[in-house]
């Protein structure tokens, strides 16, 4: 992987679908970068890539490094290499954007990536619980997430920024994931809140798309569904 190119496994779509039972391997993705996000086979909680180790935030905040050949159904991926650094604090959620708006290379129909780093005051995050059965759509598994909140915690998050118009291509503008510095905890963030945290980012213009060959990617509608995605990205 080239520095700052984006690499993608399946599409935001096909997930919506439920299209989750097999996918790319946890030893294959890791070699796709250095950090990202996504999920695992049946949905079973939230992916987080960061420095060439693959973790699987399970629900209840539960956190495991995944085994090399678990199966990754939907991953987005890239080689980050910071272009910009400052230091922030984070009222919302919303200070995510405004940092980014800020970055002097901020391009609205282009991909961003971004790392934070630091104390959080507090934060909000939810893991998804699992499919019940085969294909079971995403925008269901929301309803039944797992949420836990956390005071005080160092850590990491990870996330990307989709141009507004390629929302069911992939990871959406909303989407990211937190582990703490111990790798005891973590999952998708819903609300956060630092008095000061260093966010690093970065522009992408190159994004590598590998599809899945399976019967179910093959069978599915891949609509795009606005209202899903955006429960699901919360
Ligand atoms: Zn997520």
């Amino acid at each position: 992987m080239e520095d700052n190119h984006i690499y993608q496994y399946s599409l935001l779509n096909a997930l919506m679908d439920g299209v989750s039972e097999t996918g790319i391997t946890v030893s294959k993705f890791a070699t796709k970068g250095n950090q990202g996000l996504g999920t695992f086979a049946r949905m079973n909680g939230e992916l987080l890539f960061l420095d060439s180790k693959v973790y699987q935030l399970q629900a209840e905040g539960n956190v495991r490094e995944a085994g090399p050949d678990d199966q990754i159904p939907f991953a987005v991926s890239t080689q980050f290499v910071s272009q910009h650094t400052r230091t922030v604090a984070m009222n919302d959620k919303n200070a995510i954007d405004d940092a980014l708006n800020a970055f002097k290379h901020y391009a609205k129909n282009l991909f961003m990536s971004y790392r934070v780093h630091g104390h959080f005051q507090y934060l909000k995050c939810r893991t998804v619980r699992g499919q019940e059965y085969k294909g079971q759509p995403l925008s269901e598994l929301g309803k039944k997430q797992s949420v836990e909140e956390y005071h005080d915690v160092t850590g990491t998050i990870i996330g990307f920024r989709t141009p507004s118009n390629w929302q069911g291509f992939g990871v959406a503008g909303e989407h990211l994931h937190f582990i703490n510095d111990e790798r005891t905890a973590g999952g998708h963030v819903l609300e956060l809140q630092a008095d000061e945290v260093e966010i690093q980012i970065a522009v992408a213009n190159n994004v590598h798309i590998e599809l899945p060959t399976s019967e179910d990617f093959n069978s599915a509608s891949l609509n795009t569904d606005d209202e899903g995605v955006k429960n699901v990205e919360g």
